[in-house]
């Protein structure tokens, strides 16, 4: 039997207080130790400093002779210095020797410069001969103190702040962990994200189409964003639209992970099971934070909290669902793992085309970012941008916050663009606009 009670009884709450009440349950997780070999795209858990100064050694950026400045401060082609080689230093290796006036150590780039020099020479600048058999070196240009020398700590000083906590281990991370002695590194859990579909309609990828059936995609663009975000999607799969069903497997993922999508339902349709799942208040633990939101699309999207785990009712629709996570989940997946802002910066655009579909609500349309002539930031809204169509969330580097009112936005308006990740070889390319 359909319990319709509560259903239409909604009041609706602004994206930015819808945000608020979400994140005061995107508690931040507790920390791991990871290998150095499997820490990237891993949040920092702690501030990290530097053990040693980079480098911790006199440091030479050239092949060259290690030198005393004084000795050749005044050497040209014309009347060059002539000096006496007394060792060679590859790098990895440390001269014994000292450089007093009058000699000179040839060594390569990044072998420690030895003590006494205060300069090295490179070798284009230099010739060698020998002078009753011992080997020499013409310098052939003045030379200065400290020239092609990286001085101790001249990069990173010992103590200095490396990254602060909750920062994202990408490439130069991973590398000045790599450099600074960290073999392992304490992360920030990644947060298991629960997936269900629910929805009678819904078939497997794989399975043939029938009349009147939907392939399920939603499963397999929320796993992509949450994975996108740092965290760990776990698929619970597809329920019928029976309450029973879908209460039991919600708790069944509210076990196991740190919080739950489930996708479809939340309207206010006869077989809308999320709407009486999330009005089924008694004695479930479950506090509903909101379950209409002032926005287009996704306006039934639904948040509850049981016991501090957030569990998400997304439209079914997969363009409303694709956007209610980029507002409403993103930023809670990213606080959970100690973002320092898990909120997206906003752009501000130049409409490139009228949209002229008024709403009283803010609408959220994805869009493509660009360039223009005068090199202006530029928007344009996507065709296929209803919040049933899919085709476009892949051109879709953006969403565009269309402001409230009945005009909707005209070319060369200036509007609120906020970026999706999206690959960099293409940003900015033409899309199929409008
Ligand atoms: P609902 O939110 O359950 O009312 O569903 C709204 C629309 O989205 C319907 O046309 C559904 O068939 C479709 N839909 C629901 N779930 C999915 C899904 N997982 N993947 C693709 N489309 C879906
Ligand atoms: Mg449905």
């Amino acid at each position: 039997m359909i319990n319709r009670s509560g259903r239409f009884a909604r009041r609706a709450v602004k994206v930015d207080q819808a945000l608020d009440k979400i994140m005061q349950h995107a508690k931040r997780l507790d920390d791991e130790i990871v290998s150095i070999d499997s820490c990237i795209y891993r949040r920092i858990a702690k501030p990290v400093y530097a053990r040693e100064s980079m480098p911790h050694f006199r440091r030479s950026g050239m092949d060259g002779y290690a030198v005393l400045s004084e000795d050749a401060a005044c050497a040209t082609p014309q009347e060059p210095v002539c000096l006496k080689i007394i060792d060679e230093v590859p790098a990895g290796s440390v001269s014994a020797r000292q450089v007093v006036p009058g000699t000179a150590i040839r060594l390569m780039t990044g072998a420690a410069v030895p003590d006494g020099a205060d300069a090295v020479v490179m070798f284009e600048q230099t010739e060698e001969f020998q002078a009753d058999g011992q080997d020499c070196v013409r310098i052939k240009h003045r030379t200065v103190h400290g020239q092609n020398i990286t001085a101790i700590g001249e990069e990173i000083a010992e103590g200095q702040l490396l990254m602060g906590a909750g920062t994202r281990i990408g490439p130069g991370q991973v590398a000045l962990l790599a450099s600074s002695g960290y073999s392992q590194i304490a992360v920030i859990r990644r947060p298991k994200v629960g997936i269900l579909t629910t929805g009678s309609e819904l078939l497997a990828p794989g399975d043939p189409l029938l009349p009147g059936k939907v392939r399920n995609s939603n499963v397999f663009m929320l796993a992509a964003q949450i994975e996108q975000y740092g965290g760990a999607a776990v698929r619970y799969g597809t329920v019928p639209d029976e309450i029973e069903e879908v209460d039991r497997m919600i708790r069944a993922a509210l076990e196991e992970c740190d919080m739950v999508l489930v996708s479809g339902g939340v309207s206010v349709g006869d077989y809308d099971v999320m709407a009486e799942f999330f009005t089924a208040t008694n004695g479930s633990g479950l506090e509903l934070l909101f379950n209409k939101i002032a926005m287009r699309p996704g306006s039934p999207t639904t948040a509850a909290a049981v016991k501090d785990k957030l569990v998400f009712g997304l439209s079914g629709n997969p363009g409303a669902c694709f956007i209610g996570f980029e507002l409403l989940v993103r930023p809670a997946l990213l606080a959970m793992q100690g973002a320092e802002n898990p909120f997206p910066s906003r752009l501000r655009a130049a409409m490139a085309h009228d949209f002229d579909k008024g709403c009283p609500h803010e609408r959220y349309i994805r869009g493509r970012l660009s360039y223009d002539a005068n090199q202006k930031l530029s928007v344009c809204a996507l065709k296929q941008n209803n919040s049933s169509m899919l085709v476009s969330i892949q051109d879709a580097n953006c969403l565009i916050v269309v402001p409230s009112g009945s005009t909707g936005a005209a070319s060369g308006q200036q509007v609120d663009v906020i970026p999706l990740p999206y690959e960099t070889a293409t940003y900015g390319e033409e899309g199929d606009v409008r």
